[in-house]
């Protein structure tokens, strides 16, 4: 099996060493990831820095046109990155799975090139001209997950490239190859030193946000890891975007049509097996539609297959690793020991393979972790609730902000809930459904920062006031 190699300054680097990754729906090994030393670090900051000043003074509309080349080279290898990403994150390749990721990756890079920071005029007076400049900030570090790896990675590569900065990423070792991939690529169009990528185990992450050649990073995991970013950057003063956990609720307001909504409530849940930063991780459902909300979801989900990702009749995947199978089967045993009420699944085989079933639990209440906690997998929990201020403090009553919904035919009053709720995004009648132009980012514990559009693009320059 040839093994992959780390791109740093437009080249592929052979390592000494490499570890296995393997295929979480059959545990075969899918490639050889290249480990780092330092000294590969080093040289990958280093190649980003000798390339940072000609990238930064490139005419925009050059940096512009090479970004839309990025795109397009992406794109003409999607089925192959597509089915790389199968072998190694397990999601299916077909419905909201790898060619669903790969499509997301294309637009949000399209997208974020059409983006521009014009220069602002504060003021143009008799008395002087001020001018609000946009410059970028240098050498990006980029530290991505495994849950969405390839969409995730160019939400930071990209908006960082286009503001005129060099990047190195670090992608997880759960799921690198297709992030290796795919950096491959983008060096087919972009200069030397531009884009570079490195992967390793054991601290290779705390080591890119503690590098002294790194003036931003930006960060996309779990809470607990980015406050070590956090820690690691503050020695330098590096800018940070961090992108951290949720524990989203839903709630559905008296008087929903549950066969109206159940397929909705499934996918904001479900969607890459509950693997989703922004998936709806608690169920607030109001006692007047409670069971009949439970029945259409077990209805719905029923029908859902989950199987191997390599089968285009798999709809769901298993889930991407043993800790994170442990997680849910822990959470999920909790609850049932607190009274939880198994609608359905609740009983995963044994193996091979990290598949556990799709998984609704009601009777449960803030106070059991399977509530408290962020699962990051396919068991939702489903609370029911009889007043609407009571409820809304429950959902409040969490460290995550990151995404939150309400559900009710009636529109105005699900906004008037929603606009309650402390969390960056909230949606109406849906969950998690993000877009290129709409700011995405979490309040509390949930981040620092936002992604996406000219706010996010914003996030990888600093100011320069220029006053005349
Ligand atoms: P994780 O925090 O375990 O790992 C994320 C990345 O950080 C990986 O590349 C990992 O190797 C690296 N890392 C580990 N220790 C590090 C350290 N000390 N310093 C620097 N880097 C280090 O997260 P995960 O398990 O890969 O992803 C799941 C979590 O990510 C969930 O909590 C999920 O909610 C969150 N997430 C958030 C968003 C968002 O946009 N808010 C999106 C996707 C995932």
């Amino acid at each position: 099996m040839k093994p992959y190699a780390l791109i740093i300054n437009g080249r592929r680097v052979e390592t000494e060493h490499h570890l296995e990754v393997r295929n979480p729906a059959d545990g075969s090994v899918v490639g050889l990831m290249p480990v780092a030393t330092e000294a590969a670090l080093n040289a990958a900051v280093a190649a980003a820095s000798a390339a940072f000043s000609d990238w930064a003074a490139m005419p925009d509309a050059e940096r512009q046109a090479l970004c839309n080349k990025v795109a397009d080279i992406i794109e003409a290898h999607s089925e192959e990155l597509a089915q790389l990403l199968t072998l190694e994150q397990g999601k299916p390749l077909g419905g909201l799975g790898s060619r669903f990721e790969l499509g997301g990756a294309v637009a949000w890079t399209r997208a974020t090139a059409g983006l521009s920071l014009p220069v602002e005029v504060l003021q143009d007076t008799p008395e002087g001209r001020v001018e609000l400049h946009r410059k970028p900030i240098g050498v990006v570090g980029s530290i991505t997950p495994w849950n969405w790896p390839v969409m995730i990675a160019c939400w930071h590569l990209i908006p960082a490239l286009r503001a005129g900065n060099t990047v190195v990423n670090k992608p997880s070792s759960l799921t690198p190859l297709s992030t290796i991939r795919m950096v491959e690529l983008m060096n087919q169009v972009l200069p030397p030193g531009v884009m570079n990528v490195v992967t390793g185990a054991g601290g290779l992450g705390g080591s890119l946000a503690a590098h002294p050649g790194v003036s931003k990073v930006v960060f996309t995991g779990s809470t607990p890891v980015g406050k070590k970013v956090m820690e690691a950057a503050a020695g330098t003063l590096k800018r940070l975007t961090l992108e951290l956990g949720g524990n989203d609720a839903g709630i559905v307001l008296p008087g929903t049509d549950p066969a109206a909504i159940a397929e909705g409530l499934f996918w904001g849940a479900f969607i890459n097996n509950g693997q989703t930063c922004a998936a709806l991780k608690r169920l607030y459902v109001h006692e007047s539609v409670h069971d009949a909300v439970c029945d259409a979801l077990v209805a719905y989900a029923s029908n859902i297959p989950v199987g191997d990702g390599r089968l285009e009749t798999s709809v769901l995947g298993p889930v991407q690793n043993e800790n994170q199978l442990n997680l849910v089967r822990e959470l999920v045993e909790d609850a049932k020991a607190n009274g939880g009420k198994v609608l359905l699944g609740g009983n995963p085989g044994n193996g091979p393979g990290y598949f556990y079933p799709i998984t609704l639990v009601s009777n449960v209440d803030n106070g059991v972790r399977l509530v408290d906690e962020e699962q990051f997998g396919p068991a939702l929990p489903i609370i029911k609730y009889s007043s609407v201020d009571e409820v809304i403090a429950r959902a409040n009553a969490s460290p995550f902000g990151l995404g939150g919904s309400v559900w009710s035919s009636d529109i105005e009053a699900a906004k008037a809930v929603a606009k309650r709720l402390e969390c960056g995004s909230v949606w109406i009648n849906k969950h998690g459904a993000i877009q290129p132009n709409a700011p995405f980012g979490g309040v509390k514990q949930s981040g620092i920062g936002v992604e996406f559009g000219v706010d996010g693009l914003k996030e990888f320059t600093t100011i320069q006031t220029l006053l005349v």
